[in-house]
Order: structure tokens, then C-alpha cells, then sequence
């Protein structure tokens, strides 16, 4: 598999001059070779070149993390007196273009400039997110398991399950963590906890406010779940509960959220634009008089990232193919008041979108 991906990322340098591809931390080494570096100063590196054998540079005392894949890459230990650099630049072959990981550290980028002042420096990304971005099969099995443990927790928040009155954001983030974590994720994302007024702010950080009867609680959470290769896929989640009896207003823009989401949902199949499924909800939402209440794009890619291509946002026409994963997230917000969102993860497949989101989309209220 790593092979054929690798492979896969050649014929595109092929195509578009690329003589040597480099990745370090972030989403792309794991995905093509199995390895994910850890964010610290000493360089990881893979080299690929074009023509020529790939090479996984690491720090000598994380070596014996690697798992080796013959025939996909080298390993190629450092130790604490090599220069990585130097290294990385041993291993390239002849190159005037080197395609590099978006999340490298800058600072290597600068050091690479240095000893390789000749060549010149493009994104990796546009090599590997039209690869990354559509999903084989096992993958959208992968975002599968992750979304059905996401969803578990997202069952138990709307049953009630969890407690939230009397407690903080924080509190209620934290345990919304550990049961991902239960669920078989290995690593939290991010749960995002905002009660009442927080939750008219998107991003909203879980603090120390406590939660009280009468409010909306908006939950946004998501983890990543490792495959059997030891790549991990992420899940993304929001749904909202209502503590006590909701208010007529904030029940009307539930519904008319709850139309648009699955509206959007329905127009994500093969061939349609990206903007075009941001537009279709949008149009709801404006209609109903909330068009200056949605204040962020429609979703994002998801996979071995929590946000990658595809974008579905105005002004990307790219169309979906399928194995493209992404999320579907409207929402309404009123400052000073209160917001709503409502997200599922959604694959684009030749027989329609597969929702791999299965939690209730309705306005969940708990007794409080
Ligand atoms: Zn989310
Ligand atoms: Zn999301």
C-alpha cells in the first residue's frame, strides 16, 4: 500500500517537474510511509527522490520507532553530532525542484535553502492532497470506525448520559476526551464545549463557565483512530443539546439548520462542485433570514487530518469524485445569545453520499 502511494506521488512529479519530494512532521509521512515524526527540533525527514531510492532520515534514539518497510523506504539513523541537513541533502540526487511537507518546520526549510541554494522550494501539498483527499476503500472504512466511535459518545451526550448541568465546559471537554479515548481513538483532537452565549463563538474554547438548566450546550469533538498500518484516521463530530424545554426562536433556526445540513448532505454526490453543496445550504439558511448568522464555510476534507481538501466552500469548484471525505457543519449563531451547528463526515460514492455519521440530527433535549 505505502509502495503503490509512493508510487502514485511519482507519477505526479513526473507530470509536474518535481525531481525530490521531502516530508517531515505532519499528515503526509504517515501516510506514505507509516511513520509519523514527532515535533521536535531534530529532523525527521522522508527523501523521495523522483529516480532513486526513498530514504527515512530520523534522530538515532527514535529509530527504534520506525517500522521498516522493505522496499518502500531506508532507514537512515542520525546521530546527536551528524548534521541532518547535510544529510538530507546527501540523499536528494540531482534536483532543481524539491517538493516540501506544508508543516516542516521553517526552520529546516531555511537550513535546506542554505546548503541547496539552487533549487527551488514548492509546496508538497500540491502533490499530495489530490491523492490524499480521495479515499480508497479500506480508508473510508478507516473514517468509518472512527465516526461510529465518535458517534457512541455523541449517542451518550444526547441521551443525557453525560451530565452537564452544574458542571464547566471544561469539565464536560475533558470527559468527552476520555470517552473517545474508550472508544478506541488513541489521541483527542479537540472537544469543544460551549454553553449558552459561548456557543455563538464557533471555536469557542471549554472554560471555567458552568454550565446551567435552561441552555444550549453545542458539542463539536473528534479524535483519531490508528488503522492496522498504523495510520491514524480522524472523526468530527457537533450536535447540541437543549437542557430543559428550548425556546420557540432557537427551535425554529434548529429546524431550519437541521433542513439545510441535510439538504447539503443529499447534494454531496459525485460531480457536484464543492461550492455548490456550501450554496445549497446557505440558500436555506438565508432564506429563513439567518444568511448573516452563518459565519464559516460549509466543511472540510477529513482523513488522516482533521481538516484537509477538499474544501466545501464558495469559490472551490472542484468537483467531488468519489472516496472524497468531508464534513458538513452549517451553523447558526447569535451573539450574546446562543448557536447552533450541527456536523456529520460524509463520503462522496458513486451510489450517493454515505453518511458516515449516524447520531440523531434532531435538537436533543435533557430533562434539567
Ligand atoms: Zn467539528
Ligand atoms: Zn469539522
Amino acid at each position: 500500500m505505502f509502495q503503490q502511494r509512493i508510487d502514485r506521488v511519482r507519477r505526479l512529479m513526473a507530470e509536474q517537474q518535481v525531481d525530490v519530494l521531502l516530508l517531515s512532521v505532519g499528515a503526509d509521512l504517515p501516510y506514505f510511509c507509516g511513520y509519523e515524526a514527532m515535533p521536535l527540533e531534530r529532523l525527521t525527514m522522508l527523501v523521495v527522490p523522483r529516480d532513486g531510492d526513498a530514504h527515512l532520515i530520523v534522530p538515532r534514539l527514535e529509530a527504534p520507532r520506525v517500522v521498516e518497510r522493505p522496499g518502500v523506504f531506508q532507514t537512515v539513523p542520525w546521530d546527536e553530532t551528524d548534521d541532518p541537513i547535510d544529510l538530507a541533502r546527501s540523499l536528494l540526487g540531482p534536483a532543481s525542484t524539491a517538493a516540501i511537507g506544508d508543516h516542516t518546520w521553517a526552520g529546516f526549510l531555511v537550513d535546506l535553502t542554505k546548503v541547496l541554494p539552487s533549487v527551488e522550494f514548492r509546496r508538497a501539498s500540491e502533490l499530495t492532497s489530490p491523492l490524499r483527499s480521495v479515499k480508497d476503500a479500506a480508508e473510508v472504512e478507516s473514517l468509518r470506525a472512527a465516526a461510529a466511535a465518535a458517534d457512541r459518545v455523541a449517542v451518550d451526550l444526547r441521551s443525557g448520559d453525560i451530565e452537564l448541568v452544574g458542571r464547566t465546559e471544561a469539565e464536560v471537554s475533558a470527559e468527552l476526551g476520555r470517552r473517545l479515548l474508550a472508544e478506541g481513538h488513541q489521541r483527542v483532537n479537540f472537544a469543544i464545549v460551549a454553553a449558552g452565549e459561548n456557543a455563538a463563538s464557533p471555536h469557542h474554547e471549554a472554560g471555567e463557565r458552568v454550565i446551567k438548566p435552561g441552555e444550549i450546550v453545542l458539542c463539536d469533538f473528534g479524535g483519531t483512530m490508528m488503522d492496522a498500518d498504523g495510520v491514524g484516521y480522524c472523526s468530527d463530530i457537533t450536535r447540541c443539546v437543549h437542557l430543559g424545554e428550548p425556546p420557540a426562536d432557537l427551535v425554529e433556526a434548529y429546524d431550519v439548520l437541521f433542513e439545510a445540513q441535510a439538504a447539503q448532505v443529499a447534494a454531496a454526490v459525485v460531480g457536484q462542485p464543492c461550492q455548490e453543496v456550501d450554496r445549497v445550504g446557505r440558500a436555506i439558511i438565508a432564506g429563513a433570514g439567518f444568511g448573516d448568522n452563518f459565519i464559516h464555510r460549509t466543511g472540510h476534507g477529513i482523513g488522516t487530518e482533521a481538516h484537509e481538501d477538499p474544501y466545501i466552500v464558495e469559490g472551490n469548484d472542484l468537483e467531488l469524485r468519489p472516496g472524497h471525505a468531508f464534513s458538513i457543519e452549517p451553523g447558526i449563531y447569535l451573539p450574546g445569545q446562543w448557536g447552533l451547528r450541527l456536523e456529520d463526515i460524509v463520503v462522496a460514492a458513486s451510489d450517493g453520499p454515505d453518511n458516515l455519521t449516524t447520531t440523531d440530527h434532531r435538537l436533543a433535549v435533557v430533562d434539567a
